[in-house]
């Protein structure tokens, strides 16, 4: 359909339909006023008429009532004609009656000397116009005829010319009715389609974004509740968009600062979107994927296959991700296909580290084989020793495996012991941070000097203790005597007899270093990075045939940790080791 502006809509109609009805109001009024002004006429002349033959009834002569009929022509202008009985005309104000022809074969006439009175539209050969007459008897005679027939005519033009002049007013009139009706639909229909056009501009300003734009007031009850509910109507949305710009804001904040490594893929190859841990992980510039493909982006093998799965499966794809090649960074991904309509599918991929969990797996897998290892050989020993026991009679020999039986014993003690109190480290670790307290380093010091002194005094060793002031240190006392002790005891243990152990304390900035030197047997650097583990021994045999459980630079590291300290050492091999434990000072 063809658009059509309002304003043409409605001043065109209006007029078309002001036009047509004025215009038939018009040709009603001129049909009636013509009726009327005919039926006037006719009434007028039919009583003039009657007024003339009243005078032939009354006996008047002929001649007389023929000078009335010539005045009354002359003043009216209507033609007045007496015709008697027998058709002769014997008056004629228009022209000679001897020049007249008999009227008897006139309709009117005819009609008119049998009593009618006669109202009678004809063509008049004599005047070749077409008249309307108006005929009446006269003259009744004593038989009930009916002497003469008095006869009034008025050529039509007169009439046509009289509507002519009325009718002509009336067009006039109707055409200034139908202009003013023009210039009345004119302003209402500019002032309809300005009110519309203004609310539909708005309209269009809210539509391209601009919340704030408002529909003023109109004078039309209407239009102003339209703009009402428009203006309301924008408020609404704009405080859906402000809610929904808050969501999308607390969405994508979420997104980017997740740890767990997310993005989203399109089934036509791009990659939609991608947080910063995904950035990171896959080494691409953090921001907008546009026109990135994920084959370029994403260069993993076993995610690109993880991909391909999800849109071929439509399904949610879980599965394992080494992402180094080596088993150090284990990554658990899951995809599955957004359920959204879109012109391309699309999926999302969630990607977490579980590399601490495959190391705590890995962990406890090597300290349950370790423990069992660690328990299996005394326990082997003693069976072993019990066994033979049964055998020997020699006292000495009874001695001998006796106290085999007691030192793997008491190796096992040790052991559980120490199991214990590193689990009791690790799994407490809040309980003993409540209560920790202010601990002297010096004091600690001076009590693992004396728990040492004559062991090292055993083996020839020179064992020296040495800090210059109290430094203090928020902490478990048992428990850095135990750490530290570990450190001392392995000195003696690993040097040989006659070296020299010493222990000492120093600030270090905020920190106060604990360090434990000797001069022993050192350590190569391969073993170094794996000292501190669990039941990790550089010499398994030394280690065991000194009662060593491979658990003291574990519970000392454990302890430094619990203390939010560092452990650390330095070796050489066949030189010494400085084992340093770092602690905040209080
Ligand atoms: P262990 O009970 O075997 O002594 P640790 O955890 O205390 O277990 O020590 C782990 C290993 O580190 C030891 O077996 C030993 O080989 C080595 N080690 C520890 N301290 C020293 C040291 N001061 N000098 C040389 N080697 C050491």
């Amino acid at each position: 359909m063809k658009n059509k502006t309002l304003f043409r809509r409605i001043f065109v109609s209006n007029l078309i339909v002001s036009a047509l009805v004025i215009a038939a109001l018009a040709a009603g009024a001129i049909a009636v006023i013509d009726r009327m002004y005919r039926g006037g006429v006719e009434k007028t002349l039919m009583n003039s008429s009657a007024l003339i033959a009243a005078s032939l009834d009354g006996g008047e002569p002929v001649e007389t009532v023929a000078k009335i009929c010539e005045d009354f022509a002359k003043e009216s202008g209507v033609r007045s004609t007496i015709i008697d009985s027998r058709g002769n005309v014997v008056f004629d104000s228009g022209a000679n009656p001897g020049d007249m022809t008999n009227h008897l074969n006139r309709p009117e006439i005819a009609r008119a000397l049998k009593g009618e009175r006669v109202v009678f539209s004809r063509h008049s050969n004599t005047l070749d116009v077409r008249m309307t007459y108006i005929a009446v008897p006269a003259g009744k005679n004593d038989g009930g005829g009916y002497e003469y027939a008095v006869r009034l005519s008025l050529p039509n033009n007169d009439l046509a010319a009289a509507k002519r002049v009325f009718g002509w007013e009336i067009v006039l009139l109707s055409v200034a009715a139908i202009l003013f009706s023009g210039l009345f639909s004119f302003f209402i229909a500019r002032k309809i389609s300005g009110a519309v056009g203004s609310l539909g501009a708005v309209a269009q300003d809210i539509a391209r974004g601009n919340l704030d734009a408002r529909a003023g007031v109109s004078d039309i009850f209407e239009i102003t509740r339209l703009g009402e509910s428009m203006n309301e109507m924008a408020e609404q949305l704009k405080k859906r968009v402000a809610s929904l710009n808050k969501r999308s804001t607390e969405l994508s904040e979420i997104f980017s600062h997740m740890s767990e490594c997310v993005f989203i893929c399109a089934e036509d190859g791009r990659l939609m979107r991608f947080n910063e841990s995904a950035a990171k992980i896959f080494g691409v510039p953090h921001g907008e994927a546009s026109g990135l493909k994920f084959k370029d982006a994403i260069r993993n093998r076993q995610v690109l296959v993880a991909i391909d799965k999800t849109f071929k499966t439509r399904e949610t794809v879980s599965c394992d991700i080494d992402l180094d090649g080596a088993g150090k960074r284990m990554m658990s991904l899951e995809g599955f296909m957004l359920p959204y309509e879109s012109k391309t599918p699309r999926a999302l991929f969630v990607m977490h580290d579980i590399s601490h969990i495959k190391e705590a797996e890995t962990l406890r897998r090597d300290f349950v084989s370790g423990v069992s290892h660690e328990l299996k050989t005394p326990i082997t020993a003693i069976k072993a020793s019990a066994e033979t026991l049964a055998d020997v009679d020699d006292k000495a020999d009874i001695l001998r495996f006796s106290a085999i039986i007691e030192k793997e014993a008491d190796r096992l003690n040790a052991l559980v012991d120490n199991m214990l109190l590193l689990s009791k480290i690790e799994f407490t670790e809040e309980a003993y941070r409540d209560n920790f307290e202010t601990v002297n380093v010096a004091s600690v010091l001076d009590e693992v000097f004396s728990m040492h002194e004559s062991e090292a005094k055993k083996h020839g060793d020179a064992l020296s203790v040495d800090y210059s002031e109290n430094i203090f240190v928020k902490g478990d006392f048992t428990l850095l005597v135990i750490a530290v002790s570990n450190l001392v005891g392995n000195a003696i243990k690993y040097s040989a007899d006659g070296s020299s152990v010493d222990i000492f304390a120093q600030r270090s900035g905020e920190n106060v270093d604990i360090i434990v030197k000797d001069n022993g047997a050192g350590i190569a650097p391969a073993h170094i990075e794996r000292l501190f583990e669990r039941f990790y021994r550089v010499d398994k045999g030394r280690s065991r045939n000194m009662g060593g459980t491979g658990l003291g630079l574990a519970i000392a590291k454990h302890v430094a940790m619990l203390h939010g300290g560092t452990i650390s050492v330095e070796s050489a091999e066949g030189k010494g080791s400085i084992f340093k434990i770092s602690l905040k000072t209080a």
